[in-house]
């Protein structure tokens, strides 16, 4: 990586990815475990990440375009490679030169896909996509006889099959179990056993590990994260956070009792107050609904005061400290510790946005360090509500 001269910076853990998928694998039992590296890894640098799973055993990444699927063998990355996305017609030709399996959608899809199909090259490989219930792309119920009949009526490589749950992070399981219901009753109008079948997501593969299938579709939770606060609380094992954002101070000073800072005015002193500001701002994916949340400064929580600038914003700092003391916006620093949680709280949003938002000119660093803290997960229990 270049030199970045500015300290604000995304700390990744590929042990604690690592680690998760661990978990998972051995939650799994036989079900393999696909790890989904969608959107940059959901922010948290794909190629690093792909590379972790792969020596953690993953011999499937999934992703959600075709253009992140060609980034990685563009990258060198060899291993299985499922775009879970729509794919145009364009794309068939290079899914079969780079040995990229792609999503049937629909049955237009897979007219359009059959008709385009290079018969010099390499089958293309297919994963049938069911919609049963999440109504965002799929082959509906009454069309998988006719889907099954247009694939056997050409020269696809039918790999697999699979569904997505719309609630499996949710309490009530009826539309869930309605969908499991749908799901098996396809599977059994399936006359080749060796297609894969998954459905699971994180939550699916949390909440009901009864479920059997080939394999589980693990992102979010890979990331250390729960897919919602239901999930975090049932859980009955530990995720180990991957993600810390840091930054250091770079500006000190004294605003007097009944003096107002940043833009609009809108925060005054109560009383003299020490002021510190940090490098980070709404370009960096640190959203102006973030005011008022607190870092960690010394181990101590301290609260981002006045309007969050682009780039930078202020925080009310205990006592004087110097410029370039450090800063943790998420993570852990001594006994306290930020969850993407917190700010999905506060940004009432669901934690799968943070990491996405944090944006390319936050450099992503990886830690060398083994060690997974202890703290993270012991506190994961109670910080997710
Ligand atoms: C994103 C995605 C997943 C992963 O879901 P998580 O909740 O992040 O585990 C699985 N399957 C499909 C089809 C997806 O789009």
């Amino acid at each position: 990586m270049t030199e970045q001269y500015r300290p604000t910076k995304a700390v990744i853990s590929l042990e604690a990815i690592k680690k998760n998928l661990t978990v998972f694998q051995e939650k799994s039992g036989d079900a393999k475990v696909i790890a989904v590296v969608k959107a940059d890894a959901y922010g948290h640098g794909v190629l690093a990440v792909a590379k972790a799973v792969i020596e953690t055993g993953v011999d499937m990444l999934a992703v959600a375009t075709p253009d992140e699927a060609l980034f990685l063998r563009d990258q060198g990355i060899e291993t299985e490679l499922l775009v879970l996305g729509a794919t145009p017609a364009k794309f068939i030709r290079v899914a079969q030169q780079r040995n990229i399996i792609v999503t049937a959608i629909s049955l237009d899809w897979l007219s359009m896909a059959a008709s385009h199909l290079e018969e010099k090259l390499e089958m293309l490989k297919i994963h049938l996509k069911v919609d049963t219930g999440m109504r965002r792309i799929g082959i509906q119920l009454d069309e998988v006889d006719q889907a099954l009949g247009i694939i056997a009526d050409h020269d696809f490589s039918f790999n697999g099959i699979f569904t997505h749950f719309a609630t499996a992070d949710e309490e009530d399981s009826s539309l869930f179990n309605q969908q499991v219901h749908a799901m098996n009753s396809v599977i059994k109008q399936l006359e080749d056993p060796s297609v894969m079948v998954h459905v699971s997501n994180s939550a699916a593969a949390i909440m009901h590990p009864e479920l059997t299938s080939d394999a589980v579709r693990v992102g979010i939770s890979l990331y250390g994260i729960a897919p919602s606060p239901y999930v975090g609380q049932e859980m009955e094992f530990h995720l180990y956070p991957a993600l810390s954002l840091e930054t250091e101070i770079v500006h000190v000073k004294k605003v007097k009792a009944g003096e107002a800072l940043s833009y609009g005015a809108t925060y005054r002193a109560a009383r003299d107050e020490w002021v510190g500001t940090i490098p980070i701002g709404y370009a960096d994916g640190m959203l102006r609904g973030l005011q008022g949340q607190d870092v960690l400064v010394n181990g101590q929580r301290t609260p981002i005061i006045g309007r969050i600038c682009m780039d930078q914003c202020m925080i009310r700092l205990s006592k004087k400290v110097p410029v370039g003391e450090k800063v943790q916006l998420i993570g852990r620093q001594g006994e306290q510790q930020i969850f993407i949680d917190e700010w999905a709280d506060r940004l009432e949003t669901i934690p799968y946005e943070i990491p996405c938002i944090l944006t390319k000119r936050v450099p992503r660093v990886y830690s060398e360090s083994a060690e997974v803290s202890d703290l993270s997960f012991h506190k994961l229990d109670k910080m997710v509500r």
